[in-house]
């Protein structure tokens, strides 16, 4: 069966997830139109509206079956379009999958009809499983993994299995490789750390490894077929947790030539300089740090598990390995006092001074996490603030707004966690840091 599959991406990464569900569906014998929806122009959008017409054009000549795949900022402008489309071709069937909806897919599919399915497993194969369900017998859904209404009522099984086979060789062909800069490689599944602002979701008890062996083969692959300059990003949370198997990856990019250059995730309380000059001498020139707060007291209270002493130190000495090193900070705990963030823009100052990036983020309310569960009676909703999981809806059309306002619970981006200093922070995090 032809399906379309639709994904908001940035053009000049590889939009991975994509490429595995491709990868699983042509096992299941399906074929897929890709459709991709460039985030470039949402990263200009800045103040301005979304066009949403942009996203509407992606709905157009697509097959009975449309997939769609969509991150949490994108979430409200994708179910807002869904719903215009399905006016027009109420036939459609539609399936919504990825981060965005994972949180609320029991909330999506009881509001909105127009959604047929969400996805809300990690497995990749879910979806040709779904696909061949429907080609068989559409009205018997029997896959696990997915939510959805039968007989008015809310069904979902979940699909307990080790599917970290299912992530197999991305179908890369399907797009032009030589327009890309990076090349995003998964090589774990799940996150064993337990950040209290971090959704349940991303996090488990047991990690799933791809064979080392699976990802020289993909590097190679792209070597081939990519532009010369592309740079390789591993996109693991717990790349460095296993540090025999980074001295591995190490080992094996040496012994096959392969002279790439390559960025990932580490954690402060996993690294050390003898790791961090194997993993420079195997081409790695840019490490990405979460500290979170230069509070040791926060630190403490949102599990990182290191202190800010060691993650200056950490950064400190990543600096002297690789050319770019990121440290990103979150700003606005429900318990974090003026003085807490003082600290934290101390350690700003300090690393800007040894040219370590820095990014600052305000804290994004996310459902079922240890924050969100304590402290959700203090969330209040605002059209200007901005985090990583939403765009300020402040310049969005009235009829898009009410959309939104309408159906605040699903959109948790909005929101902030309202507390003493609140207003006072702000002012402080407005000005140049
Ligand atoms: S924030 Fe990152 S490191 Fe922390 S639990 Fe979530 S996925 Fe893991």
């Amino acid at each position: 069966m032809k399906i379309s599959l639709i994904q908001i991406t940035n053009k000049r990464n590889v939009p991975l997830s994509s490429l595995y569900l491709i990868a699983n569906l042509e096992k299941y014998n399906h074929s897929v139109d890709l459709k991709l929806i460039d985030t470039q122009y949402i990263k200009q959008k800045q103040n301005k509206p979304l066009k949403s017409d942009l996203i509407e054009k992606a709905f157009k000549n697509t097959n009975k079956i449309v997939a769609i795949g969509c991150q949490n900022n994108m979430l409200p402008y994708m179910l807002y379009s869904i719903i215009k489309f399905k006016k027009k071709h109420p036939d459609k069937i539609i399936i919504l999958g990825g981060y965005g909806p994972l949180e609320f897919a029991e909330e999506i599919i009881e509001k909105f009809n127009e959604i047929n399915f969400v996805v809300k497993d990690r497995d990749p194969s879910i979806l040709a499983k779904l696909v061949t369900n429907l080609e068989d017998n559409h009205s018997n859904i029997k896959v696990k993994g997915v939510v959805f209404k039968k007989n008015n009522k809310i069904r979902y099984t979940h699909s307990k299995k080790d599917y970290i086979d299912n992530y197999f060789f991305p179908k890369r062909h399907k797009i032009n490789l030589k327009n890309q800069n990076l090349f995003t490689l998964l090589s774990i599944e799940g996150c064993p750390y337990k950040c209290a602002f971090c959704s349940p979701f991303m996090q488990s008890k047991k990690l799933k490894f791809r064979p080392l062996d699976q990802i020289i083969e993909e590097i190679k692959w792209a070597l081939k077929n990519s532009n010369k300059k592309i740079k390789f990003g591993f996109i693991d949370e717990a790349f460095v947790y296993n540090k025999k198997r980074v001295y591995d990856l190490c080992n094996k990019l040496k012994e096959n030539n392969l002279k790439i250059k390559w960025s990932c995730y580490g954690r402060i309380n996993h690294m050390d300089e003898e790791l961090m000059k194997k993993m420079k001498d195997s081409g790695c020139d840019s490490i990405f740090y979460g500290i979170e707060s230069g509070s040791d007291k926060i630190l403490k209270q949102i599990r990182k598990g290191f202190n800010s002493k060691l993650a200056n130190d950490i950064l400190i000495k990543s600096k002297k390995y690789f050319k770019e090193v990121t440290a990103s900070f979150i700003w606005g705990y429900p318990f974090e006092s003026l003085n807490d963030l003082k600290k934290t823009l101390l350690m700003i100052q300090f690393l800007n001074l040894n040219k370590i990036k820095i990014l600052p983020h305000l804290l994004t309310v996310m459902k079922n996490t240890e924050i969100y569960l304590k402290y959700k009676q203090k969330t209040k909703f605002s059209e200007s603030l901005s985090t990583s999981m939403n765009y300020p809806l402040k310049p969005e059309p009235k009829e898009f707004k009410n959309f939104v306002k309408n159906n605040k619970e699903i959109f948790l981006g909005y929101n902030y966690y309202d507390h003493d200093s609140f207003k006072k922070k702000i002012k402080i995090m407005n000005r140049p840091i």
